[in-house]
Order: structure tokens, then sequence, then C-alpha cells
């Protein structure tokens, strides 16, 4: 990855990028943070309450109040230091972590937002794995440092050796826990100080000329300074410094000491965003590679969320923009059936609110109201025919069957499965013998959130139950050698949603067997969206 100097300054200026962390290491504190500063709300604590306000209005996923976890993914879009920021919220929760892999497909950077006290934790670890596939920039935030958290130099060490990843200190922490009073900043040779007093105030910053600038006494108590002087030099003596381009590669992580909660170290972590990059990067396609600066508009859909707001059973299809400067009203090619699609009300998420989206250049997020034609993997274009590559459909890890306890409401069960199943919240199947359905999940949550949603938006209390079966595969192969497989394994046959034939078995043993029997078969674990 390279920041591509030649890009239009309206694209060069955007940044999209997610948040991973593991829950509760601040990953929301820190979002409504960055809303305050790029000027999207007025007040901390928005998010959370025009969170709330949404859900119960739409009564959109109860189960995410009663649990308190995060299920639905959204993007947001603010302003900050002359850039446009898209953050692409990713889904917290381990049992949803299709969903963030395929949020991650969206995305040019992640910030790994760490808690001082805990490290790197079990989910920050498989969200890191995911962004190293894709070789994401990575910028570390490292949170809650007003408590008692490691030592520095352990934390750094712990990220090195847990992650296989070069750790460059940004800033350097000033005192721990109660003495906590702020940071050295390592790139600007500046001394932040933290507000305690207004937790939502920008603190005080003081240029400093290196650390025996005597200035240093009059901001940071006798004990403290020693250690800063010894740790900052031994620091830059052991670790490696800030390199961007090994930064842009994946190979390097610049890290933020901060706490979140006091407003503290947002804005030099917003500023190396801002600063550093990237700027929008090419997408891959089947055939070629989609640059950013291309005149042509493509985008690709990564997320599609249903039922937003129920009085107009619409969807949300979330459009990564991967090339152009699109306008509203664009008539733009579906891909897939082949259709124009005229993109009239496309929306822009800015904060917590939708809002009419005018235009919007790659390296954007927009969200495409319909109803039910865009699906995940889905390409839009001026025309030309392309198949983006990269978003993953994983085989579920779990099964069971579901049946509606109302028989006479089958066929709706049937509309409200399948609408799941696009959305990419479920892999429903339909078997080839009798009736009913097999619904997949990678979590065991995942049922409960789905009998919840089925309740709450189609009115279909539900029953999940056990199902013989625990694993899927599709089944790929010449037609005719596919065919007679299917016909000579009925009991063990089903279609997915898109039609696509399944094998379900309970026996990691029979995947195999048929693997060495039929070598003109593939069966796969996951299948690519488009
Ligand atoms: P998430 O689960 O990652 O979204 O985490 P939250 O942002 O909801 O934060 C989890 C808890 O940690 C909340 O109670 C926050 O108030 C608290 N918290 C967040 N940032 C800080 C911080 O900088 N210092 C302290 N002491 N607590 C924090």
């Amino acid at each position: 990855m390279s920041n591509r100097p030649e890009l239009p300054p309206e694209i060069a200026r955007r940044r999209t990028f997610a948040i991973i962390s593991h829950p509760d290491a601040g990953k929301t504190t820190l979002t409504e943070k960055f809303l305050l500063y790029g000027g999207a709300i007025q007040m901390a604590g928005q998010v959370r309450a025009k969170g709330e306000a949404r859900r119960t209005r739409s009564d959109f996923m109860k189960m995410e109040q009663d649990r308190g976890i995060s299920v639905s993914a959204s993007a947001m879009s603010f302003d900050f230091d002359g850039h446009r920021f898209n953050l692409v919220d990713t889904p917290g929760h381990s049992d949803f972590s299709e969903d963030t892999y395929r949020t991650l497909t969206a995305v040019d950077a992640a910030i790994m937002v760490i808690d001082g006290a805990k490290g790197v934790e079990s989910q920050t670890r498989k969200l890191f794995e995911v962004c190293r596939l894709r070789d994401l920039p990575i910028l570390t935030f490292c949170n809650k440092m007003d408590r008692e958290s490691r030592d520095t130099f352990e934390i750094i060490d712990e990220i090195q050796e847990n992650l296989a990843i070069d750790v460059a200190p940004a800033s350097w922490p000033i005192g721990v826990g109660r003495e906590f009073i702020g940071c050295y900043d390592m790139l600007n040779d500046r001394l932040e100080l933290m507000d305690r007093a207004d937790r939502n105030r920008v603190a005080e910053s003081v240029k400093i000329d290196g650390l025996d600038d005597p200035k240093l006494a009059g901001h940071v108590p006798e004990h403290l300074l020693e250690k800063l002087r010894e740790e900052v030099e031994m620091a830059r003596e052991l670790l490696p410094g800030f390199n961007r381009q090994s930064f842009l590669e994946g190979h390097l992580t610049p890290i933020w000491f901060g706490s979140a909660i006091n407003s503290f170290g947002v804005r030099e972590l917003m500023k190396g965003i801002s600063e550093y990059g990237p700027a929008p990067q090419p997408q891959n396609s089947a055939s070629r590679e989609i640059a950013p600066e291309e005149k042509a508009v493509t985008g690709f859909v990564f997320k599609v969320q249903a039922n937003m707001d129920p009085k107009h059973r619409d969807r949300v299809a979330f459009v990564r923009m991967a090339s152009g400067h699109f306008q509203r009203g664009m008539k733009l090619t579906h891909v897939r059936t082949k259709k124009p699609m005229a993109v009239s009300n496309p929306v822009l998420f800015l904060a917590a609110d939708r809002e009419l989206a005018e235009e919007a250049w790659a390296g954007d997020i927009i969200g495409i109201p319909n109803h039910g034609q865009l699906r995940i993997g889905d390409a839009l274009t001026e025309g030309e025919v392309l198949r983006f590559t990269g978003i993953p459909s994983f085989a579920p890890e779990l099964l069971q069957s579901v049946r509606a306890t109302d028989p006479m409401k089958a066929k709706h069960l049937e509309k409200a499965l399948m609408q799941f199943a696009e959305e990419g919240a479920a892999k429903v199947f339909k078997p080839a013998i009798g009736s009913g359905f097999i619904v997949g999940v990678v979590g065991a949550l995942q049922f409960e959130v789905l009998a919840s949603r089925i309740e709450l938006e189609y009115g279909i209390p539900v029953r999940f139950e056990g199902s013989q079966f625990t694993s899927a595969r599709w089944v790929q192969g010449p037609k005719d050698k596919v065919d007679t497989f299917a016909n000579a394994n009925k009991g063990h046959m089903a279609h997915d949603h898109d039609g696509d034939l399944v094998y379900l078995t309970r026996l990691q043993w029979d995947i195999d067997r048929i693997e060495r029997d039929h070598p003109d078969l593939q069966l796969t674990a996951t299948k690519e969206m488009m």
C-alpha cells in the first residue's frame, strides 16, 4: 500500500477506516470523541443516546439493549483537519465475526484500541489477523491511561510479540493512573497535558525544544520528568522510529497513549490519520485493479441492513465507492442483474442521522435504500462488467433447524429467513428433501438474535432446534459430476439462498472421504459473495 500523490484532492483527503477492539476497551467512547472533534455532535454522550433513541423508535435489535452488545454496523462521516473521515463501525462481539470481516473489506485502515491495563485481548487479536490478511495499515490507541496500567515498554513488547508487528511510539505517557498527567509527543516534540477537570475539553499543548528544554520542569513534576527522560531515551534506542512506508505496508503500527473518556490523545490520533493516511486505495476485481482516481464510478456492497425503519420495509445497502465521482441521480449498472439502477436517494451517515448524499467520491460509504435487489458483494458501475473480489462468505460453524411455532406462518418465515440470508446475518439452507429450513451461524448467540428479530420485525414466533447436521460445504465442479453426486446424496443436499448447492453433514470424516473419492469436486468452506 502506498499513498498515491496523483489522486484528485477530493479523493486524496478521504480517510476510510474502522476501529477494532475487544469489548470494553473504549471503542464507543473513542468514536464519540471523534465525532465531537469532527463537529458532528455538540456533546459527547450522544452516540449512545442517539443510538438508543433510534433503536427504541424502530424496535431495532432489542437484543442489543438487553445484552449491551453492538450487533449492527453503521458508517459515519465527518470532517477533521481538512480531511473527510469515513468511520465504519465494526460489530464488537465475537459472535459476529463474519460481518466484521466484511466490514474490513470496505476500509483502508484500522485503529486498534487496547486497554492499557489488559493489553492485547482475544478479540483484538482475531480482528488484527483479518487486517493483516489485507495488509491494512493499523494505528494503535492505548486507552484508559488515567487508570493503573501496565508499564509502557511492557505494553509495546506485548503487541510486538503477540501480533508480530513493529510498534513505534508516537507519544509517550507521563505517569500512570492517578499520576498520569499527559504525554510527550514523540513525533512533534510537544507536551500534551490532560485536563482532568473537563472531560470534553481539548487539552493543552506545549511546544517543547527537546527533553532538556527547561520549560518541561514547569509542567512535569521532578520525579516524573526524570523517568520520562530515561524512558524516551531508551525508547529511541530500542524501539523502531515511525516510518510511514512501513506503516502503509502494514509492518509497523504507531501507538498513541491516551484516555478516550478524558478526550486525551484523541486529537493527536486523528491528526495521525489525516497526516499519514492512507488515502483511498485501489480495489481488486476478478479482471483488473480499480484505481480510485478512475473517472468512471464503481462501488461494491459490503453490507446490507434490513428494517432500519420498519415503517418502510426497506433495506439499506452499504456501498464502498471504489472509483470516480458519484452524483445523486446517476444511473448505474447493477452488474449481477445487468439492470440499470437510478440511484436517486443515496444516504450519507452523518453522525447518527441519515442525510441525502448529493455526491460521493472514491473512498466514501453511501447507503442505498432498496427493496432487496442489492446484495452483499454486488457491484455497481457505469456499465463495465466487474466482479470485486475478496468479500468472503464463511461456512457456518453451527447449524440448527428452525420452525414457526404457528405452522400457518411457514411461508412468512421463509421470506424472513431469505431476507436475513441476503443481509448476511445467517446462512439459510433449504434441504433437498423435506420441508423446513436449516440455519447456519458462526456464533451461538446469533440464533437468539435471529429469533428475536424474526419475532420483532415479522411477528413470527419461532423455535430453533438441534439439527442432525453440523457442517456445511459448498459443492462445485463440472455440472454432470455435481449432478451425479447430488442425486446419490439427496439426504445431505440443500441449497443456499442464492440457489447454490451445499452438502450438509455431521462428520468431518465424510468431507475428507468425498474429497478423496471425488477429485473433480470441490467442497469449500467459504464462497466468494460475488
Ligand atoms: P467498547 O465496548 O469498546 O465500545 O467500550 P466503551 O467505550 O463502551 O467503554 C467501556 C467502559 O470503559 C465504559 O464504562 C467507559 O466509560 C470506560 N472508558 C472508556 N474510555 C476510558 C478511559 O479513557 N478511562 C477510563 N477510566 N474509562 C474509560
